[in-house]
Order: C-alpha cells, then structure tokens, then sequence
C-alpha cells in the first residue's frame, strides 16, 4: 500500500469542500483527512466530523466557539480562529492543504500553507487575484508547491505536462458563457437574483454563480492564470463554450493546440491536485462518447460583459489592482443578491473603484488587506440601484 498523503480541507463544508471529501472517500488508500475547518455550517460540520474522524477541526468564526461542545466526542482536537487555521496548515502531519473557502478570507490560511512549505491545492482563485506575486513568491521561498483545483488552471497544469514552457505561446481559458450568453446589455437591465443563479452546467455556490453570469469569473481567471503561470496578459485568451466539456486549451509555438476535456465535475481537478502527478480511478463522471455530438465555441461579447476587460487591464496593470477588483466584486455580488444592487451596477461599480483608487506597483501584505476594506466600504457607500 502506498504512503497515504495527508490532507487538510480548509472549508470543509461548502462546494469544493463537500466534493473534496467525497474524492478522498473514494482515494482512501491514497488519501487521509487529517484536518477540517469550517465557518458558520456546524451542523455539517459536525456530520463530517463523526464520518471523517479528523485530528483537527478549526471553527473559523470565533463567535461559534461555544459550540465546540456540539460536535461529536472523540480524539479530535478542536482549535478556533485565524490561529487555529495557522495551527493546523503548518501542523507536521499535513502533506496537502486544500484550500476551499471562498472569498478573500481564503488568503490569510494559503499564506500559512505556504509559508509552511506544503502543498496548497488551491480553489480559491481570489487569494491569487489579490496577491499572486506574492503568494508565488513566497512558494518559491518556502518550497511550497501551489497546485490549481479552479477547472480551467487544473486543464492548464495538466497540459502543460506535455510540453516544455518555453514552448507555450498561449493559454486559452475556456467559459460557459453563463445563463446569459447571447444577451445584450439591454437585455439585462432587470436581471433578477434568481435568473443570475440559474446556471446552465455547473452546480457551484452562490457567490461564484453569479460571477459566471457577470462574467468576472472568467475575469478573475485571466488574472488567477497571469501569477499561476507566469504568463502576460496577452498571453491568455477567453473563448466561450457552452458545454464546459474543454476546460481549457495550450497553445504551443509550432501551432500544436492541447485541450483537456471531461464533463462538468470538479471532483476530477480535485482528485488531479490531490493525487499530483498519479492518476487513478474516482468518483468523477466519465465523458460519453455516444452522446457527446457537438462542441460550440464562440468569441466572447465584451460588450455586454464589460467584465472581461477589467481582467485584462488588471492583469496587465497587476499590483494593487487585483486586490481593489475583487473586494469590490465580493461587496458588489453580496448587494446584488441582498437586493440592493443592479445586475449591470456590479461591473460598473467595479470599474469605478478600482479607478479612483490610490495604484501602489508593489504592495505589502497590509495594503493589499487595507484596500480590500476600502473598496468594500466603497462599494458599501455607492448609492442603492
Ligand atoms: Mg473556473
């Protein structure tokens, strides 16, 4: 039997926590949860922890620390807040920290991962928005290793297995296009909550589903690949494609282009950033040769996603610009679904903070965390749509 690699789950009961479970149930002679942390879902919680049996278990709100008492007795070891994440991603007995919190918040526990030397399987793309620099940087210092569970960057990591990097002259990122592909901005005026959650094929949490159908997700992906891979802005290119069967392409120098295809699961990204560089059965669905007739593919529409162009000129700009984009995207989709927003103001409020804000072309960690705030309460200030 192989070593069995040991893994914490940093929100360990949302989407990507949930499916990254279900993987390492299924790998578990690969596979072994050691640690879990989750923020408000303690009854799930809970539940994992009577399944999983986890050394650790960190409940990240420390207002929920009271309830320790509720989760099942046993030789877990519970630890509570900021500390209690850097306790368990620097523990000795933690190979792979998989990194599934969503937002900003999952910057501060990929850090510690990272200034700890493990190997950070990281699905929380806003951690390298906000910070790619430094966050690479600091990998390469600590000899962490930063293994990509986003679909499109794990399509990307994969393929680029099959060719030496100076060859690569571009990546392209593939999207759904979301539930309004075809539309046009006037289209869009009186978008509800529950049309911008409608997704056509992938089931994922609130937040991300609405930046599919903004189309910032693609956006923050375009500046997820800039740091990850080390690529230009013009490097990377966006093609729209319904049936998210290719998760992305690699072109190389010659002409060649490589995709990787499978269907809508990310228990297969999961599974690869797990099991790095091994591949072995799992739960994820198979890919069916007789029903698969047509793949479409079609430019983008910048016109009515202005979205796109804010991932450029942030890739492009870099520094502070990844940090002010997406706090103000989070506090912009937190308003959108609480009512108080428009759907076409998410963009436009976006544009108008990162723009009035004050550029700094290399910033430390604490401006970067000063303007996330900042952009959140300016976000919080703009007037109700
Ligand atoms: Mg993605």
């Amino acid at each position: 039997m192989p070593t069995r690699r040991r893994i914490a789950v940093l929100g360990s009961t949302g989407s990507i926590g949930t499916s990254t479970l279900d993987v390492i149930a299924h790998c578990s002679d690969r596979l072994e949860l050691v640690g879990l942390s989750a923020h408000s879902n303690l009854e799930l919680l809970a539940e994992q922890v009577a399944r999983y049996r986890p050394r650790l278990v960190v409940l990240t709100d420390p207002e929920t620390q009271g309830l320790a008492s509720s989760l099942p007795p046993g030789p877990c070891k519970v630890l509570v807040g900021d500390k209690g994440v850097r306790e368990m991603v620097s523990d000795p007995e933690v190979d792979t920290v998989v990194v599934a919190i969503v937002g900003a918040a999952g910057l501060l526990g990929t850090l510690a991962a990272v200034e700890a030397g493990k190997t950070v399987a990281v699905a929380n793309k806003e951690t390298l928005v906000m910070a790619g620099p430094l966050v690479m940087g600091r990998a390469n210092e600590c000899g962490a290793t930063i293994v990509p569970i986003d679909s499109e960057h794990s399509a990307i990591f994969q393929l680029l297995q099959c060719g030496r990097r100076q060859d690569v002259e571009r990546l392209v990122l593939t999207g759904s296009g979301g539930p309004f592909r075809g539309k046009k901005a006037a289209d869009l005026e009186n978008v509800t909550v529950e049309e911008a959650l409608r997704h056509p094929t992938w089931r994922m949490g609130r937040k991300i589903t609405i930046d599919s159908a903004t189309l910032m997700n693609k956006a923050l992906e375009i500046i997820e690949a800039r740091w990850l891979f080390g690529m230009s802005a013009e490097q990377i290119g966006v093609v729209i494609h319904p049936e998210s069967i290719v998760h992305s392409f690699v072109e190389f120098q010659d002409g060649s282009v490589l995709a990787q295809l499978s269907p809508p699961d990310m228990r297969l990204p999961i599974q690869y950033a797990l099991l790095y560089p091994e591949r072995v059965p799992g739960p994820s669905r198979r890919l069916d040769w007789a029903a698969l007739r047509v793949l479409h593919f079609e430019p983008p529409d910048p016109e009515t996603f202005p979205a796109i162009q804010l991932g450029y000129e942030t890739a492009r700009r870099g520094g502070t610009c990844g940090a002010v984009l997406n706090a103000a995207n989070e506090a912009a989709v937190q308003r959108f679904l609480a009512g108080t927003l428009r759907f076409l103001d998410i963009t436009r409020v976006c544009r108008a903070v990162l723009e009035s804000h004050a550029f700094s072309a290399q910033p430390s960690l604490e401006e970067l965390l000063a303007l996330d705030r900042w952009a959140r309460q300016e976000v919080e200030n703009w007037p109700r749509g």
